[in-house]
Order: structure tokens, then sequence, then C-alpha cells
């Protein structure tokens, strides 16, 4: 069975063609500036090297034609004719309260989508058109929304609900919906194969530490809390969005002659790791310039460090508990640095890092000691595969 993973942004899509009866992929790539001057698609079939094909992409159905048309070639191609293609697996964003799990796509699914493209006004619109222009090229395929908030749908309403006014609740659907869910599910079903032990019986903090940064309580495989919220604006400091931070800077910035669409730029593209350091969104710039001195850099990394480790301690106290924690994203699986500080005042739980296994060995791996009480991981995270597994249990829905 081979199931094609399509992530649509407004401009852009990335693909994989994945064969599940290996979980081997096939072939990936990204097509680029989707209506936009410059569009090109990338195409990468297993073991050969990466092809451009520089063409005027109008829209997600012109980069789906070629992406097709590369998947059939005679020489670069990884398949004979297109019925091979047995589904297709969308990253879809904000499935609001109606989707709390993957769900076989039909008109109902879409235009529930539709009415919540007002929740994520960025994200959702995209999604649909990427599924509008796989639908008009595959018709009879069948297609598979995979949210990335419906693992966190098992949320308790004490975790959820925000303390403003129950109305705005009732009658705008605020609460917190959480983000990331897929590849929060991805790790903590990893972490449990690695503690040999079934997921419903573990206590899990997965830290989802990217561009974009989440940690979720799990607990017994559902989650219980995370730190995203009504938005993905919410929780951790990250590469330029300011996550929590006191709702009174708005209006008092606002008094000083900030607009609110200002106020909104500034919040979610010049705040976080690049508002406090000056340097840059990306973490490898920002110990760069730590590690030559830089204040403000070292400033930036110390209040991202303090932050998740203040978080995990939070969700500590909402399962009573915690069995592992596992570190994931790019920030995630490649900074010792960060690993260490988080965890170097987590002693009082029992965490115990390993040196060497933190700093010298990569890849999934325990990252703590073998006394450690609570174990830690870093787990390499894989949303186009989570994403073709969903597919495939939801495809008969
Ligand atoms: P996204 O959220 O867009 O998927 P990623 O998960 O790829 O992003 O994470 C990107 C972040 O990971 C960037 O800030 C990048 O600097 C950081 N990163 C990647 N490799 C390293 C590394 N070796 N050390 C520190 N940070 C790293």
């Amino acid at each position: 069975m081979k199931v094609l993973v399509i992530n649509a942004g407004s401009s852009s899509l990335k693909y994989q063609l994945i064969d599940m009866e290996n979980e081997h992929v096939l072939a990936k790539g990204l097509a680029e500036r989707i209506g936009i001057e410059g569009s090109q698609v990338s195409y990468e079939a297993d073991g050969k090297e990466e092809i451009v094909v520089k063409e005027k992409l109008e829209d997600h159905g012109d980069a789906l034609n070629i992406i097709i048309k590369e998947l059939l070639d005679p020489e670069v191609g990884v398949i004979d004719k297109i019925e091979e293609i047995d589904a297709v697996g969308h990253r879809t964003v904000h499935g609001g309260e109606e989707f709390t799990e993957s769900v076989k796509i039909d008109d109902k699914v879409i235009q529930k989508m539709e009415e919540y493209s007002d929740l994520a006004p960025l994200h959702n619109p995209a999604n649909l058109m990427g599924i509008r222009a796989m639908q008009e090229l595959l018709p009879d395929v069948p297609e598979v929304a995979v949210f990335d908030t419906a693992f966190h749908s098992t949320m308790p309403d004490y975790a959820y609900i925000y303390s403003i006014p129950y109305e705005f609740y009732k009658d705008y659907d605020i609460r917190k919906y959480g983000f990331h869910g897929t590849s929060h599910k991805f790790v903590a079903l990893e972490a449990a194969k690695m503690m040999g032990k079934p997921i419903d019986e573990l206590k899990i903090i997965t830290c989802h530490l990217g561009n974009g940064s989440s940690i979720a309580a799990i607990e017994n495989g559902k989650s219980i809390d995370t730190s995203m919220g009504f938005s993905p604006l919410a929780g951790l400091v990250m590469g330029t969005r300011s996550g929590d931070i006191d709702p009174s800077i708005i209006f008092y910035l606002n008094s000083k002659g900030y607009s609110m669409q200002q106020l909104n730029n500034i919040l979610n593209n010049k705040s976080g790791a690049l508002g406090i350091s000056g340097v840059s969104s990306d973490f490898r710039d920002i110990e760069k310039a730590a590690n030559e001195g830089n204040e403000r850099a070292i400033l930036t990394l110390r209040k991202f460090c303090y932050r998740i480790r203040t978080m995990i301690g939070a969700y500590v106290a909402a399962m009573d508990g915690v069995d592992c924690i596992v570190f994931t994203g790019g920030i995630g699986e490649n900074s010792f640095l960060d690993r260490a500080q988080i965890c170097r005042k987590l002693s009082f739980f029992g965490v115990k890092l390993d040196r060497y296994r933190n700093r010298e060995e990569t890849g999934t791996r325990f990252i703590s000691t073998d006394e450690s009480k609570v174990k830690v991981m870093v787990i390499k995270t894989n949303e186009e595969l989570m994403i073709a597994r969903e597919t495939i249990e939801h495809i008969n829905d």
C-alpha cells in the first residue's frame, strides 16, 4: 500500500510517497513559491539525486501535476501507474472541537474545515487548497485529514478552558486547542516502545522544540495538557513567537501608538528568540553568538531553557509524576547544550543526564543514565510517517 503525504502551506507544498509495506520513503520533495515569481518543485527519489523543476506554478494543482509526472517518470519515477497511489494523507492544522481524530475527507469535512478557517486563517485555507487540488487530480483516491489539534482533544475541561467569561468559549470557540499533535503522538508512541511498556501505563512529557515549540503532558497515552493554546502563539519562547506574555503588555503598547495589526506582527514574527537576542531566530546562530560572549544571546538561551524547565515541572504536577521526558524537533534533537541546561535543575524529580550519551551520541536514544529514575530520550520525529499511518487507519471510516 502506498500513501502520498501532503503538507500544503499557502505558497508551498511538501510531499512524500511512502510504501507502507515497510514504511519506506519512495520519493519526497517540496514545491515552493506557488503563485509567486520563481516557483519550483524539488523531487528526490530514494537513492537518486535530487532534481529541481523550475516552472511557473499558478496554484497547488500545477505543483501536484508536476509531482505526479515525476512520480511516474520512466527514469526517476517510483511508480508505473497512478493507481499505485492507494491513499492521500493531508496534514491539516485546525480541527476545532469537531475532529478528535483523523478523518476520511468528504464534503462535510471540508465544510467544517472551512468553518474553522477563522480559527487558523494562515493554515486551514492553505490545507484546503491542497485537498481540493488533489481531489481534482485523483478523484477516486481516498483522502484523510490528519489534524494537528486532534491528539490534544483528550485534554480535560479545566486544562483547556481560559479564565475569561465562559460565553466566549460557547459563542466564539475560544479555548486551548494545542498543536504539533502529530509529532507529540509519534514520539510518545516511540518512547513507549523504548520503555518496553504499553503507552497506557506511562506518564510522558514530550518537548517538540523547533522553529515553533510546544510541550505536552501525555498520561496513559492521552494528551492531558500542552503549552500551545488557542493559537500556536502561546506557550514557550519560539524562534519568532513570544509564547506566553502578560496580555496587559498588548494594551499598554497599543496606548503607546502600536496598532493591533503591528502588535500581531511583532508577537508572531519579531519576538521570541529573535526578539530577545536581536541576533537571529535560528538557534544555531544564537548558540554561536552565545559562545562568542553575546550577552543577549546568552539571556535568550537561559530564558528558552528556563521556560521549558518550569513547564516540565508543571506537567510533572499535572500528572503526579513522570516516567520519561522526550526531546524532539530541530533543537530538541540536536542541541545538547539546551538539553543539558533544561535538565540541570530537574534532579529533584530524579532526572540524571548521561553526559556522553547527551553530547557525543546522535539519533534516537536514551540520554539519561541507567540509574536515572526518570528516563530522558532524544527521538527523531517523523510527522509524515505518522500521517501515513493515520491515513491507513482511517481510510475506511
Ligand atoms: P520547524 O519547526 O520549522 O519544523 P525544525 O524542527 O527543523 O523547525 O527546527 C529548526 C530549529 O532547530 C532552528 O532554530 C535550528 O537552528 C535548530 N537546530 C537545528 N540543528 C541544530 C543544532 N545542531 N544545534 C542547535 N539548534 C539546531
